[in-house]
């Protein structure tokens, strides 16, 4: 496998890094550093500013420092401790005898897994996401990693991908491009045997296109991006994979067939013959054309190939919002699949009904229909969800009862070593070290997290504390830059935050700014809202952050009215919003506030996620029983009510609302005894740190995965037609 392609790290560009710390060059170029804090002090403690400056990328600090800095590292004996110490530790992580995956599957020849999905959230370093969905896929990469299971992600490499926020002054979002400097990144260039940049065309598509192909090492993973902006490619397919979700239909597909159909053909070239696919979202979905194409051509009877394209094809949907499912209408999927359509033995009506809505069917090709039809194994990401999306696709499967459709529920989980606040994990170390030393492997049992009961009410109560003085001093920060930047009114020092009060209780509310979620919900009446901030014994702040979606005018103006209210002196300078939300000021929000707060119309949520990394960090969620909350809700680790929804209901929705906020959540907060210490609060905290960091964890996601869908997956690669092609015997002893 991958014997002609390689990635080559451009060492003569490190030259300047002395012999003894080379090392850190390897470092640089893998992404499992972002997750091991010990790892990232070595860079932090190289150069500091530059760290800074980087915006913590590697890549771009080393080739940014004078040698200077090297050699002072290379010559103080602690820092060559240090270095040795995590040199060494990675080494060992990357060897993958001892992983979960090898101890669980012994005996097996590991079948790769695919992991196509149109946006990936790593570190901020690598902009290649928008939101929640990247964000879930990279820790699904990651998590990957850290179990050992044999795993290639497929993705794109933007350019231009990463939108930042700038607000202005009347409250209006506007949106400002991040362009990647490539040669400065944690991405290497996969090379073809003449040692040139790989470049493969997108099988059957006419006019051609062009990808070439970039590799972002993720621990164990290799994540492959593909790229469109190359010279082979004609002008109007240069942009192809400029930036997420293009807002033209027509654009999207062509996204769609370069990510579905290209990256397919990019695994193949890179030797990766054989593979299971796990498609999250149906942007990739066009993937299981070329997986039954390649089977086709080889020669296997296509009731074979189809039954074993769809054995061993996963798909995971995302949303219960009809609109977020894309829908090409017939004329537009001609235009690219006339030439295609003929090599997969079906008519042009065969295959346009693979995609056909059972609600819509004149409406085109929905890649939804065409990804449950095509795949064997498919889910939703919460019980809730799954019960939703059973209901919505129902007609797929005429003749079962409702609760024998075929979507099953996995539950999202995050990538704890990525969320969980590095001082936190330090205070739960000393306390697991003698009991559970290696808790860090095995942090999904939830026996272990009992533990957090022996930490000292004073001690998590006093990180947090420094938590959130770290949040603010953060905000703080930022506004200085933007003031600075001369972008700044003062009336708009208050509106982002510059008055919040670290001794006030502080709610936050941090995610996209989709209608759904209605992120002004607490705005429904403003006297009331008046009375809870502006309360003297028991003040209550509201800290918001997010984007809307560069199209969404709604979700535009739901920001506006937010950020208005956060400039009114009424509420006295206690109600912020922080501009440009991202994976970073995620980092902060979800370890710095007291609350976290979500309130979409119920059953809208398939799962959510941020409240996940709140919970795990002692931030206590408050939230509409909806997505993942209605598991994670048991009574004692944060509130949850039931809501009503529908555009009529906001009111009442808000009102129960303000009852808990004035009745139990700033009543228990307040309650101090002499040490000034919340204990019943406290309780809370470890109460909700123990229910959901283990159990919310992508490596519980990750093996249910494994464990409901491998086995099979393995069945159908290794069934009737496996010698066709070529194709290795997969999951057999060795
Ligand atoms: C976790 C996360 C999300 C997802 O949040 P939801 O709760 O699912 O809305 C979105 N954006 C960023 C930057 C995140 O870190």
């Amino acid at each position: 496998m991958l014997a002609t392609m390689k990635t080559e790290i451009p060492y003569d560009r490190f030259a300047h890094v002395p012999e003894r710390i080379s090392g850190l060059v390897d470092l640089a170029y893998n992404l499992w550093w972002s997750w091991h804090s010990s790892a990232s002090v070595l860079f932090k403690l190289l150069n500091r500013a530059e760290w800074k400056m980087s915006r913590h990328n590697p890549v771009r600090m080393l080739l940014d420092t004078p040698p200077r800095f090297f050699e002072r590292a290379a010559a103080n004996p602690e820092y060559l401790r240090r270095y040795d110490i995590i040199m060494r530790r990675f080494r060992q992580y990357m060897e993958p005898m001892t992983s979960w995956f090898a101890q669980h599957y012994p005996g097996r020849i590991p079948l790769t897994i695919a992991y196509f999905s149109s946006e990936f959230g790593l570190h901020h370093s690598l902009p290649f996401y928008a939101g929640g969905l990247g964000i879930l896929a990279g820790d699904h990469v990651k998590a990957s990693s850290d179990l050992g299971v044999p795993t290639v992600a497929v993705g794109f490499m933007y350019a231009e991908g990463y939108l930042h926020q700038h607000i202005e002054g009347n409250g209006w979002q506007k949106n400002v491009a991040e362009i990647l400097d490539r040669d400065a990144a944690p991405v290497l260039r996969v090379l073809d045997k003449n040692g040139r940049h790989l470049v493969v065309q997108v099988p059957l598509i006419e006019p051609a296109i062009y990808v070439a192909v970039w590799k972002v090492q993720v621990g164990r993973v290799p994540l492959y991006l593909l790229d469109t902006h190359i010279d082979e490619n004609l002008p109007e397919n240069r942009s192809i994979s400029h930036r997420l979700y293009l807002k033209e239909l027509e654009c999207r597909l062509r996204q769609e067939v370069v990510l579905g159909i290209g990256g397919r053909k990019v695994l193949q070239t890179l030797g990766i013959n054989y593979s299971a696919v796990h498609l999250n979202e149906g942007h990739s979905a066009f993937a299981i054309l070329e997986r039954l194409r390649e089977r086709l051509v080889a020669g296997m009877p296509p009731e074979d190939a189809l039954d074993q394209v769809r054995g061993t094809s996963v798909f995971t949907t995302h949303t219960p919002v009809p609109a977020a499912h894309d829908v090409f209408p017939e004329e537009m999927m001609a235009k690219y699949f006339r030439g295609y359509c003929p090599s997969l033995n079906l008519s042009w009506d065969e295959f346009m009904a693979l995609g056909e809505d059972p609600h819509n069917p004149g409406a085109g090709f929905n890649m939804t229909a065409f990804a449950l039809r095509m795949s064997r194994f498919h889910n939703g990401v919460s019980q809730k969800h799954s019960e939703v999306a059973r209901e919505m696709w129902q007609p797929l499967w005429p003749d079962l009862p409702l609760e024998e459709i075929p979507i099953d529920a996995i539950t999202n989980g995050v990538h704890v070593p990525s969320w969980l606040n590095h001082r936190i994990e330090a205070l739960f170390d000393r306390y697991m070290d003698s009991v559970y030393p290696n808790w860090r492997e095995d942090y999904d049992n939830p026996a272990i997290w009992e533990v957090v009961d022996e930490v000292t009410d004073a001690e998590l109560w006093r990180e947090h504390q420094w938590l959130k003085m770290k949040l603010f001093a953060r905000i703080r920060e930022r506004k200085r830059l933007k003031w600075s930047g001369h972008r700044e009114e003062p009336a708009n020092l208050a509106a982002e935050g510059l008055m919040l009060d670290t001794s006030a209780l502080t709610i936050g509310f941090a995610r996209r700014f989709a209608e759904y979620k209605r992120a002004d919900l607490i705005f429904e009446d403003l006297d009331r809202l008046d009375r809870i901030v502006n309360n003297r014994w028991r003040p209550v702040q509201f800290i918001f952050a997010g984007k809307a979606h560069p199209g969404d005018e709604r979700g535009k103006r739901i920001l506006q009215k937010i950020y208005q209210y956060s400039q009114d002196p009424r509420f006295g300078g206690r109600i912020a919003f922080v501009e440009d939300y991202g994976e970073q000021l995620a980092r902060y929000m979800v370890h710095g506030v007291d609350v976290w707060m979500n309130t979409p119309i119920p059953l809208m949520e398939a799962s959510g996620t941020s409240g996940m990394k709140a919970g795990m960090n002692g931030v206590l969620n408050l939230s509409v029983l909806d997505g993942w909350w209605v598991e994670g809700y048991n009574g004692r680790n944060g509130w949850g009510f039931e809501g009503h929804g529908g555009p009529g209901n906001n009111r009442a929705d808000a009102e129960i609302l303000y009852d808990l906020i004035e009745n139990e959540v700033a009543p228990l907060y307040y309650s101090r005894t002499m040490d000034d210490v919340p204990h019943k609060w406290v309780r809370m905290m470890k109460e909700s740190i123990k229910s959901i960091a283990p159990q919310y964890s992508s490596i519980r996601m990750l093996k249910d995965y494994v464990t409901h869908y491998y086995p099979s997956v393995c069945t159908y690669a290794a069934g009737p037609a496996r010698q066709m092609a070529g194709l290795e015997e997969p999951c057999a002893p060795r």
